[in-house]
């Protein structure tokens, strides 16, 4: 069932929106050529905290860092490592979720390292584009089907694919919630859109086959031709009033 989300709770969702998008700006502000991924997590950790929020990651389903971090061709829930190290030319995925007030925010991004090669940052320009051509269609009365479909439209019309095996979701107490929110879709299929949805919109965008593999330590998925791949994701609030972008701090990132 939908848990749909009143004005007051929107308001706190804000909150740990905020706090979860500052702190994937902490981790930008850090990546850089030779720092840990282990050293990423704990920055982000420290800022969450800081805020007085918990990490909706660490623990969750026994994850043990407080964000994912995927390099290259890892698409998504790439654990921190004291052994992983950035390096030049890299694009590396952040997702970061914040518990605050009883309310999760989640968000993700696509950061290069250093200089990245022209096809890499078009994957994560495509990307990003992605998410907005999405959630240009996240209207009242607009369906589910009418977000998914305008995001791999986008994807496919600029020659990439989009991740299926792996989705967005609703989300307010629990970090993943009902309903299920594909990247892909039938325009005018699917649940119908109304005033107060608050959903996580994160398009998977890889750069060959749309085809990923689990790796053995139980988190890490990988594109299954070992191309690049990119993550770009915000909680968002439909309201009578139009969207709100809960994790979105920065208007450029
Ligand atoms: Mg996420
Ligand atoms: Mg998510």
């Amino acid at each position: 069932m939908i848990q749909l989300k009143n004005p007051d709770q929107i308001k706190i969702m804000k909150e740990a929106g905020r706090i979860t998008g500052e702190a994937l700006l902490v981790a930008r502000d850090h990546v850089r050529p030779g720092i840990s991924t282990y050293e990423l997590d704990r920055l982000v950790r420290e800022s969450i905290e800081k805020a007085g929020a918990k990490p909706s990651f660490l623990g969750y389903g026994g994850f043990p860092g407080s964000a994912c971090i995927s390099i290259n061709d890892e698409v998504i829930h790439g654990i921190p490592s004291k052994k992983r190290f950035l390096e030049e030319g890299d694009i590396v995925k952040v997702d970061v979720g914040a518990f605050y007030k009883g309310f999760h925010g989640d968000s993700a991004r696509t950061i290069p390292v250093g200089r990245v090669s022209d096809e890499a940052q078009r994957l994560i320009e495509v990307t990003r584009a992605s998410f907005f051509a999405g959630i240009d269609q996240l209207k009242v009365g607009n369906r589910l089907g009418d977000v998914g479909a305008a995001i791999d439209g986008l994807v496919v019309a600029n020659g990439f694919s989009t991740v299926k095996r792996y989705i967005g979701h609703g989300i307010g107490h629990e970090l993943h919630e009902s309903p299920d929110v594909p990247n892909y879709g039938t325009p005018g299929r699917g649940t119908r859109l109304c005033a107060g949805l608050v959903i996580a919109i994160e398009p998977m965008v890889n750069i060959g086959t749309e085809t990923v593999r689990e790796l053995s330590d139980g988190w890490t998925v990988k594109t299954a031709d070992g191309a690049l791949s990119a993550h770009y994701e915000n909680t968002v609030a439909l309201t009578g009033d139009g969207i709100i972008n809960l994790t979105l701090i920065e208007k450029d990132f």
